[in-house]
């Protein structure tokens, strides 16, 4: 097996803002694999508060890039396990070449995941479409630009309710907020009452991801559905969400790929918990891993071809939230041509 690599930065539509700052571009690693004149590509964008960076990932897998090349594909189950020990340090890593082993691995049996996996594309859930921290006017500008069925806005900072309240003046969509850990105990049982008032749906993150302590008294108060994004990292964190939040929100990146990523959406339906599966801002690539799986989980967040300007791929299409399952085997999209060279 061959392995290729390749840092790249990705261009916002519009500079993309959240509690923990301003972004106007998103750097992104994309992997190929290539067996038996196949190939299976995998992204992971990097998130600077997991300290993750394209170049200390870059660095990593060219490191032990002849240890990836030497394994034997038999099954991406096998291969997540051996790069989960080869890296247990680099879940972003890991997810980039886990979702590459899955791609891999369908384009050699001439399957698509969802089939692989016996999932029903008609259950993909509709995916919300991301509105940044901005001033109210610049937010209901981005939002009548983007007619959509649901909106995921940033809140976590003051002025919060202000903004949603110009943004509900404008839509009957359904809205969920997502605070990034944003908020203080307090903060949070003020705001919360006032967003269930404007209809929102649910609540992101409300705070700070080691505040267990004032999640178990949010837990019993909240009027408003609450959803784990920075305090549910990987698997052993899902167990301990039951009791502090009515659901997780499951991305690739963190939880380090599609193999762990299913087994914790089992653990996540016996806790009883509600199901997210979210993205950090993916191109094609990745998103197309998440629509693979996402006919398991109740809501999804896989907007980033939609904030992105460039693409690393082709082949998913989105009309007013509704993403249709690419045709194809593997992942299903195909890589924009150029970005290696093939022959
Ligand atoms: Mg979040």
């Amino acid at each position: 097996m061959k392995v290729y690599l390749r840092e790249l930065e990705l261009p916002f539509r519009h500079p993309f803002t959240i509690s923990k700052g301003t972004k106007t571009t998103q750097p992104d690693l994309l992997v190929g694999l290539e067996w038996k004149g196949k190939w299976g590509f995998g992204e992971a964008p990097a998130i600077s508060y997991y300290h993750t960076t394209t170049a200390g990932m870059a660095e990593t897998l060219s490191q032990k890039k002849a240890q990836v090349e030497s394994f034997a594909m038999t099954s991406p189950e096998r291969f997540w396990h051996f790069l989960h020990h080869l890296f247990p340090n680099d879940p972003f890593l890991v997810c980039a070449l886990d979702i590459a082993g899955w791609d891999l691995h369908g384009k050699l049996l001439n399957k698509s995941l969802h089939q692989i996996w016996g999932l029903d594309p008609s259950k993909i859930p509709m995916t919300d479409y991301t509105i940044g921290i901005d001033t109210p006017d610049r937010m209901v500008e981005k939002m009548i630009e983007k007619p959509w069925p649901i909106y995921k806005v940033k809140v976590g900072t003051e002025g919060d309710i202000e903004r949603i309240v110009a943004l509900r003046k404008h839509t009957d969509a359904v809205i969920r907020v997502d605070a990034n850990a944003g908020w203080t105990l307090d903060e949070a049982q003020v705001k919360i009452p006032m967003l269930k008032d404007l209809g929102i749906e649910l609540i992101e993150q409300p705070l700070a991801k080691d505040d267990w302590e004032g999640m178990k008294i949010l837990y019993r108060t909240s009027p408003l559905p609450l959803y784990a994004d920075e305090s549910c990292v990987s698997e052993s964190d899902v167990e301990r969400c039951a009791g502090h939040f009515h659901g997780i929100n499951i991305k690739l990146t963190k939880c380090s790929g599609l193999t762990p990523a299913k087994r914790m959406i089992n653990h996540a339906r016996n806790l009883g918990l509600k199901i997210m599966l979210g993205c950090m801002n993916e191109s094609t690539i990745g998103t197309a891993a998440m629509v693979q799986l996402s006919p398991l989980v109740d809501h999804l967040d896989a907007d980033g071809p939609l904030l992105l300007s460039v693409d690393l791929g082709t082949g998913l299409h989105y009309q007013e939230g509704k993403i249709s399952m690419p045709e194809g085997n593997g992942l299903g999209v195909q890589l924009n041509s150029g970005l290696f060279d093939l022959n």
